[in-house]
């Protein structure tokens, strides 16, 4: 047996392992890779291994990064199943249609852009670019009907009639649907047939709802070899998910090859403990100055956990019950399928509310916008509320709506949960204001620019760290060290190259041998 590494090696995106016996090939997550367009494109584009051989396929988690490549293995000669927990193929069904939807529209704006210029350039005549404000709407009126619908069909029939790029969704809507049919939800810590010989058993692994670590095991000649794969692991002490596991069934506790992702090898978080003060401090004080708190976050994961936490508040009375809304499609399904999978939940969730009989996402409280015109409505609302709204990182979305109606007032609060990206407007947003309030809010409030209009920046801005769905060093080795597993040797993939190779050496300095796959290295089993 050996394990091929195609992606998330020294890196964090594009997870993709294919697991070798002499009888099958079995594919570890098939993720995107994500990153700047022109060089993800490039990577996504082509698969790297025909998916003709794959006989089945384990996924860890539904992160698109991890799951986002599902539809173009199914839509090729993939005759096989996909097993992953049973919440992990919930989130699948949202969030690899969202992926298509996203990507449709991705390619249909680009589309839009090239036909635009070059009709631009073309009525300029003579290579020159600048026209008539006149003639640009009669391009665009030739282009758009109405002010958003773009003319698919058209823009694309002029873009090959002059050989111009043409960029396509890597896959559509259908090929999403025919992807979810291959789909086998399975319980954690039940042993299925995935191969010739060969079985795997999922273990929670604390990163996400449903996210696990699969335990792979072929049985030849008399001999068992196993793999675990970690997956994403997460924090330990996280809201509403169990843990990491560390107690693995006798037979699954000799590891030959654990392939294990490193994205916080060098780092440590703050404590989880610490987060709820905190983010109860700053909800007091936007509350007192009768403002409105927005959090950008992610649609999955990050808006739940911050849900819980504020219904536990609400319970206890500690902040006042003001309404919370999720301005979000993709959240809103997220949040139910959350809603629908409490056997992932922990013993505190249990505690606090299960046994209560209290479902964590339905409160009184909690509302979920439904339509364009609800958002608008909260956009001008003065009252003060919460809103969770995406994109996580606002590099676009609703939430760049609620940005637009309440960063001029210094009552309001932008509280960033997540991380930002380099170069995303959500990190220059965190950046400027910070600055502000470290220089003591003195001057006129920066401006800050989106939509081609500056805004004055006069809501506070916090942070609240701690939320990172990726346990750190002390974390990932908590899993090692205090599971009953026994590792002769570990592979580390899906960590910034940086980051994982400072954690290998601290592995190797704890007595582990420890590898670090290139793209495209075996590891033999
Ligand atoms: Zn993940």
């Amino acid at each position: 047996m050996h394990v091929t590494f195609y992606g998330a090696t020294r890196e964090v995106t594009g997870s993709f392992h294919t697991l070798t016996t002499d009888h099958d090939n079995i594919l570890l997550d098939c993720g995107l890779f994500q990153g700047k367009r022109k060089e993800a494109e490039e990577k996504n584009r082509v698969l790297p291994v025909d998916p003709k051989i794959l006989t089945n396929m384990v996924l860890s988690h539904a992160h698109i990064d991890h799951s986002g490549r599902v539809p173009m293995v199914t839509r090729s000669a993939f005759g096989g199943q996909i097993f992953c927990s049973r919440a992990t193929a919930a989130a699948c069904e949202c969030l690899l249609r969202d992926s298509a939807k996203i990507q449709a529209g991705d390619a249909s704006y680009l589309n839009y852009k090239t036909a635009r210029a070059f009709l631009a350039e073309v009525k300029a005549g003579n290579g020159k670019t600048t026209i008539s404000n006149g003639d640009m709407q009669t391009i665009k009126n030739l282009l758009k009907s109405g002010d958003h619908d773009l003319k698919d069909e058209v823009i694309e029939k002029l873009l090959v009639e002059h050989h111009l790029e043409v960029i396509r969704p890597l896959y559509s809507m259908a090929d999403v649907e025919q992807a979810l049919a291959s789909f086998q939800g399975i319980p954690y810590r039940e042993t299925v047939t995935i191969g010739k010989d060969l079985t795997c058993t999922l273990y929670e692994a604390g990163h996400i709802l449903g996210s696990a670590m699969s335990v792979i095991q072929v049985k030849t000649g008399g001999r068992t070899r196993t793999v675990l794969y970690s997956g994403d692991l997460g924090r330990f002490d996280k809201p509403i998910i169990k843990d990491p596991n560390l107690d693995f069934a006798p037979e699954h506790r000799d590891i030959d090859l654990m392939i294990m992702e490193s994205t916080y090898g060098n780092r440590l978080h703050e404590p989880i403990e610490d987060m709820k003060p905190l983010l109860k401090k700053v909800l007091l004080e936007t509350f007192n100055r009768g403002g409105s708190v927005i959090i950008p976050a992610f649609a999955y994961g990050r808006t739940q956990e911050l849900i819980y936490f504020l219904h536990e508040m609400y319970i206890a009375k500690e902040i006042p019950p003001m309404p919370i809304w999720v301005d979000s499609p993709l959240a809103t399904m997220i949040t139910h399928v959350f809603g629908e999978h409490p056997e992932t939940y922990d013993t505190e969730a249990h505690e606090a509310f299960l046994q209560k009989g209290i479902n964590p996402f339905d409160f009184a409280q909690l509302k979920f916008v439904q339509s364009v015109e609800e958002s608008m409505a909260l956009n001008r609302d003065t009252r003060s509320h919460i809103v969770l709204a995406g994109s996580g990182m606002c590099e676009g979305g609703r939430v760049l709506h609620h940005l637009r109606h309440k960063i001029h007032d210094e009552r309001n609060t932008v509280l960033i949960v997540g991380y930002m990206g380099q170069n995303t407007f959500g990190r220059h947003l965190q950046e400027v204001g910070e600055k502000y309030s470290a220089e003591g809010r003195r001057g006129p409030a920066p401006l800050v620019r989106f939509y081609n209009k500056d805004y004055p920046l006069r809501a506070r801005v916090e942070t609240l760290g701690g939320f990172s769905a990726h346990g750190d060093r002390n974390e990932l080795m908590r899993v090692l060290q205090e599971s009953n597993l026994s590792i002769k040797k570990i592979a580390l993939v899906h960590g910034e190259e940086e980051q994982t190779l400072a954690f290998a050496d601290y592995l190797r300095s704890n007595g582990y041998n420890v590898v670090v796959p290139f793209h495209g290295q075996s590891v033999s089993v």
